[in-house]
């Protein structure tokens, strides 16, 4: 067995995906850069609401979809020690 490398489903080994969607979804995502100065501003610079409205102007400006982008961002985030990871905590 081998997994989505999108949603983490497992599939058959002879598959990449599990669905076209997954397919489209993590091309989409593995496109979508964000410069650290831009993850600079939105997390020291913004309040939640400015963020917010930070990252939609972001992903219209890209044509990125906006749930994709936040994921990123999340990611991002956490690597660069803006917020915590939710699910490292149990760790240690
Ligand atoms: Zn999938």
């Amino acid at each position: 067995m081998s997994h989505c490398p999108f949603c983490k489903k497992k599939i058959a080994m002879s598959k990449a995906f599990c669905s076209r969607n997954c397919k489209d979804n993590y091309f989409q995502l593995i496109a979508i850069q964000i410069p650290k100065l831009f993850l600079k501003r939105i997390f020291i610079f913004c309040t939640d609401k400015e963020r917010e409205e930070e990252i939609e102007k972001f992903a219209s400006m890209h044509k990125w979809r906006l749930d994709l982008l936040k994921n990123k961002i999340e990611e991002e985030a956490i690597k660069y020690g803006y917020i915590e990871d939710p699910y490292k905590r149990d760790e240690n």
